[in-house]
């Protein structure tokens, strides 16, 4: 019995939330006899896109092979150098080795949790030696909140490197009324049942501006086939199954009511939290896959909380840099993440779902006197 009443993430409630329109749809895949890219698959992808309002989509098995997909099909892999940040989920950095392309890790802003773009400028100009050339750089528009993608942008065109976006915590995130995913070369989600967009299972989906980039992705996630059993080139197997596409396409058109849900439940925590409250960037519109706060000593903190029903969550409690797999061997940016290891020290957590109770949100909110 953990006690706890406000679990900090609830994919369980997000099913029982849709769980006719859910049930429905599996049972269609179930009797369609067609279980893996038909056109439960081909039809998410459409609206996935449309959604999105550029691009064209290609499912995958999950968020990190939709990275690492993306860079190869880009033609990143050994001999080039990625630029991303070192507080993010590991996936990324990992994904980024799985193509043989070497991660070069910098900074975030400490308010926003995102992208330093000065200290990219810095390496962009002139990178750390030894290194392969810089050929594409990955923001990860992370807890919700889209990075300063237009300045990122710009150097990545000055620099001749390509912009893939990490949007695995941004489903319908925006900046300057432009959705995340529609600035880049490319850009990638994950479907963990957890995102703000989540499956019952694993998925993925890259987004590529250029549909012959798409084209290539999508040989790529199955043998790198272009034609039935013929592979043109080395691919792997990753792709999104028709169960999980058919659940997809029911939890896509409740994401922008979701989203709103959640920027109503953050604003709640706001009015509580006064200026401990987490700062959203001007001109951007937030959708909290997170609301993370800073706290001081934070594990009593979090025992305080549990003690009143309430489960917190640390994102992410060790830098990639940092973590034993990665440890002295990963190349960084001048500023050595020094924000980020202070980010990793104190950031929490608090619970944030569209399917937090009235009774919950005020749960919480009772309980933020740290
Ligand atoms: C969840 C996540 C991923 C990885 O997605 P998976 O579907 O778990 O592989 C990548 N990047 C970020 C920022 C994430 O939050």
């Amino acid at each position: 019995m953990s006690g706890i009443t406000v679990p900090q993430a609830s994919p369980g409630a997000a099913y029982r939330a849709l769980k006719p329109e859910i049930d429905a749809a599996v049972a269609r895949a179930l009797e369609s006899g067609w279980y893996i890219l038909g056109q439960e698959g081909r039809a998410f992808e459409a609206e996935f896109a449309a959604w999105l309002g550029a691009g064209t989509a290609v499912g995958c098995g999950n968020g990190t092979d939709a990275i690492a997909l993306a860079l190869r099909g880009l033609g990143i892999g050994p001999g080039s150098t990625v630029v991303t940040v070192s507080h993010t989920a590991v996936a990324t950095v990992a994904a980024i080795e799985s193509t043989g392309a070497t991660p070069l890790l910098i900074d975030i802003e400490p308010h926003h949790y995102t992208m330093d773009p000065a200290e990219l400028g810095s390496v962009l100009a002139s990178p750390p030696p030894g290194l392969p050339p810089i050929r594409a750089v990955i923001p990860v528009h992370l807890y919700g909140q889209v990075a300063d993608v237009e300045v990122i942008g710009s150097l990545c065109r000055r620099y001749g490197a390509l912009l893939i976006e990490d949007c695995a915590q941004a489903h319908g995130a925006k900046r300057n009324n432009r959705m995340a995913g529609t600035f880049g070369d490319a850009a990638t989600f994950s479907f963990y049942p957890t995102k703000n967009l989540g499956a019952l299972g694993d998925g993925g989906a890259v987004v590529a501006r250029d549909p012959e980039l798409a084209g290539r992705i999508a040989a790529l996630r199955q043998y790198g086939w272009t034609r039935h059993y013929i592979s043109d080139v080395v691919g792997v197997n990753s792709r999104l199954d028709e169960l999980q596409a058919a659940i997809l396409r029911v939890k896509l058109t409740y994401l922008h009511a979701g989203n709103t849900r959640r920027r109503e439940i953050a604003r709640v925590y706001d009015g509580v939290l006064g200026s401990r409250a987490p700062l959203r960037r001007r001109g951007s519109e937030h959708v909290y896959h997170l609301y993370v706060v800073r706290v001081p000593e934070r594990d009593a903190v979090q025992a305080r909380l549990r003690e009143r029903g309430i489960g917190t969550g640390i994102h992410y409690p060790v830098p990639v840099h940092l973590q034993p797999a990665y440890e002295g061997r990963i190349a960084l940016g001048p500023s050595r993440c020094v924000e980020t290891e202070r980010a990793a020290a104190s950031v929490m957590s608090l619970p944030l779902y569209p399917e937090l109770t009235e009774a919950q949100v005020a749960q919480v909110c009772g309980a933020l006197d740290w």
